[in-house]
């Protein structure tokens, strides 16, 4: 076992080697080029009897363990959306994992919970939301939509589903978007609602949803019995980044009585730019707000920052209160434990405040308009190109196109040429891109929003992007 002496020695040395991945990071392969099985058959079939020295271990993990990584903070991941960490945000883990504070209760750590209550108004301050929301880290986004999705539940069945189950008169209904994240319908379904009780509203030519269609499925919904609980809308959605029209939709739920859940997961963090505060117009009818700092705010996963209006029904539906967690203080401080799913909780607001204080505001700004940039120059190389076409509107920093040779209509040629091209960029190991559908057409998905993104990476993408077409079969 490793002894203090032996653990400054390792840690030294580790941070040094931390330091080098950086340097270094992009002569590996941004997207893992490994085959299923391979790390899995390396690794013994049992745990060693005596213990291994830490260099021995180190050893193991640069060896078989790194070439089974995907770098995603290799400034050429351009994929998904990206899950950015910086220096500040690393020391904070560090610190955290050190303490090894769980914080459940203010009693446990009340540093942690007074802090994570300062960084959650500093952050509502800094994206232009109401005053009156309280703010809570939670683990994902889909944990916090699921919060949301409970917290409704709860106050329209009085409190009683969670006393008595439902008892087959709430006919509870839920509506997002057809772009809506996943994690809307997974909630729908682990509340008890049932997948049969969303509705997915269509949405209009840039994907975002129709307000109209959503009065009207509401209306219908009524008619036939049911009881609309809640309305998912998004701003920012995961293939394209579109925004549902905020006001409207708040209007609706307003005039419907129905509890109005933003998912901002990943354009969220746009909103520390006044000049994305439009997305957010009819805000103050919103009842909760859900944005990943561990997304596009350089904060290591895990770090979603939730919003909820009516702090009270929150509370109620998730309160617990055994014996052996009484405290004095109940009451007079915020205990987390009871502002969500889980019970541990880990100190996740000390990397948020040293990102935050180490960047400033200006610095995080500046970053996201750089990154809105690198967006913007893609698209215009992409517009110039008449082989090229965009195919959703470039509203942050993710830009949707696909080759299309204008001799070429064939849908199944262009979806066949397009994997290739995505293909042929992955296994260069310079660049990790993905791909979504939009009304039926293969797209490219390019989201230029690591850290340490630059324009050289940009143009160096394009580069290659035109090479490969030339190898197109
Ligand atoms: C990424 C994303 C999610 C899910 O985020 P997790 O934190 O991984 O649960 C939800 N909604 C949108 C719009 C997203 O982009």
């Amino acid at each position: 076992m490793m002894d203090l002496e032996e653990f400054r020695k390792q840690g030294h040395e580790l941070v040094d080697w931390m330091a080098d991945y950086f340097k270094n990071i992009e002569n590996y392969p941004v997207k893992s080029q490994v085959s299923p099985g391979d790390i899995y058959k390396q690794l013994p079939d049992s745990a060693p009897e005596e213990g291994e020295s830490f260099p021995e271990i180190m050893n193991d993990f640069k060896e078989k363990i790194l070439p089974g990584i995907t770098h995603w903070q290799h400034p050429g991941f351009f994929a998904y959306f990206n899950a950015n960490n910086s220096f500040p945000s690393i020391l904070g883990e560090m610190l955290t994992a050190t303490m090894g504070a769980q914080c459940m209760i203010w009693d446990t750590s009340p540093a942690a919970a007074e802090l994570e209550e300062k960084t959650m108004n500093w952050l509502k301050e800094m994206l232009g939301l109401p005053a009156n929301l309280h703010g809570v880290i939670q683990d994902t986004a889909s944990t916090a939509s699921l919060v949301a999705i409970l917290t409704a539940r709860e106050k329209y069945s009085n409190y009683q589903v969670n006393q008595k189950g439902f008892s087959s008169d709430e006919h509870f209904t839920v509506y997002c978007s057809t772009e809506t994240h996943s994690s809307v319908e997974k909630g729908v379904k682990i509340a008890g609602i049932g997948k049969k009780n969303l509705t997915k509203i269509s949405t209009d030519d840039n994907q975002a949803m129709n307000p109209e269609a959503l009065e009207t499925a509401i209306k219908t919904d009524i008619a036939n019995g049911k009881k609309p609980i809640c309305v998912v809308a998004a701003l920012g959605t995961t293939s394209t980044t579109a925004v549902d029209p905020l006001k409207e939709i708040a209007a609706i739920c307003k005039k419907y009585n129905c509890w109005l859940h933003v998912d901002a997961a990943y354009a969220g963090s746009a909103l520390i730019l006044p000049e994305y505060r439009w997305m957010i117009e009819g805000i103050e009818d919103v009842d909760s707000f859900v944005f990943n700092p561990h997304k596009w705010l350089f904060v290591n996963f895990d770090c979603t920052a939730y919003y909820v209006k009516d702090k009270e029904a929150l509370l109620r539906t998730f309160e617990i209160l055994p014996e052996y967690l009484k405290t004095v203080s109940r009451g007079k401080v915020n205990d987390y434990r009871d502002w969500g799913v889980q019970l541990g909780r880990r100190f996740r607001a000390l990397k948020l405040w040293f990102v935050i204080r180490n960047f400033g505001v200006k610095g995080l700004q500046q970053k996201l308009r750089s990154h809105m940039e690198l967006a913007q120059s893609l698209e215009s190389w992409i517009n110039e190109n008449e082989d090229f076409e965009i195919l959703a509107p470039v509203n942050f920093n993710l830009v949707c196109f696909r080759y299309h040779p204008t001799h070429i209509n064939d849908e199944e040629t262009l979806t066949k040429m397009n994997t290739q091209l995505l293909n042929a960029i992955n296994q260069t190991g310079n660049f990790f891109i993905t791909h979504t559908k939009i009304k039926g057409k293969y797209t490219i998905r390019v989201v230029t929003g690591q850290t340490n993104v630059e324009q050289t990476h940009v143009e160096k993408f394009w580069k290659l992007l035109i090479s490969c077409i030339k190898d197109l079969s």
